[in-house]
């Protein structure tokens, strides 16, 4: 039994919502999109083609074996950013179980890219043998990452990632870094940079704000960071931060994956 009962509705109501969501109104089959669709006990059967289904059956969570009450509270502790060690007593589930769910709620996330205009923030992050690129637009939740395999960036890696997120004739604010110096000459920015040294850190606060961010989350939520997983963290991470509306409830993330 699931322990905390406020926020997982019961069966019936789970299994509404998910059939809204998949089918809408109407019932279809997933195999051959028949509307002749009927009920046969805790499944339903198509006319046309014979075959049976779920509500589940043309989707992703097709195989799932979990309960609807234990995946919704699964999902509902990863959309809330309960950390896995908590999730598992909440949930009664196992250490695997609760990181293989929490992986496949990752890995279902809708993909977009941004590119950044006005004025973009860009810095690095070291992460033993990986390397992030991020840039964030100034005053907005656009962000742009990029992972580089490896335990440094180049100048020629960073210009690629301006190729790729950055528009022309951006501001584009760093810190002194070599990597950053006459940037300008391999894509038309505009650049100011930071002297650390010299106690300057305003012009890249926002973005070294998300990296404080990034690692606090990857810490207390998954307790330690696995290289393998890195790039679908940092994903996860910025996707929170861009579209927050996504992680507001389960039926949210489910009307935008499923
Ligand atoms: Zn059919």
């Amino acid at each position: 039994m699931i322990a905390f009962i406020n926020q997982v509705p019961s069966e019936t109501k789970i299994k509404k919502q998910l059939r809204k969501i998949i089918f809408g109104q109407n019932m279809f089959c997933p195999h051959c999109n028949s509307r002749q669709v009927y009920r046969c006990e805790s499944r339903y059967r198509c006319r046309k083609c014979r075959r049976p289904f779920t509500l589940l059956s043309g989707t992703w969570l097709k195989d799932m074996k979990l309960s609807l009450r234990t995946f919704w509270a699964l999902l509902w502790c990863w959309t809330q950013k309960v950390p896995v060690l908590q999730t598992i007593k909440l949930c009664h589930v196992s250490e695997k179980t609760a990181r293989h769910w929490f992986r496949q709620f990752r890995l279902h996330l809708p993909q977009f890219e941004e590119i950044l205009e006005g004025t973009a923030q860009m810095d690095e992050a070291y992460f033993r043998s990986l390397s992030l690129i991020m840039a964030k637009q100034q005053g907005s939740r656009k962000l742009a990452h990029q992972i580089i395999t490896g335990n440094s960036v180049n100048k020629t890696e960073a210009a690629n990632f301006l190729f790729q997120y950055v528009q022309p004739n951006t501001k584009l604010h760093t810190d002194g870094a070599g990597i950053y110096r006459s940037i300008d000459q391999w894509w038309p920015v505009k650049h100011k940079r930071d002297i650390h040294s010299k106690w300057e850190f305003g012009l890249t606060s926002e973005i070294e704000g998300m990296f404080g961010n990034l690692r606090t989350f990857i810490r207390r939520m998954y307790h330690h960071v696995t290289p393998q997983y890195l790039p679908e963290y940092v994903s996860e991470f910025c996707l929170r931060f861009s579209s927050p509306k996504m992680f507001s409830s389960p039926l949210e993330y489910l009307k935008k994956s499923l």
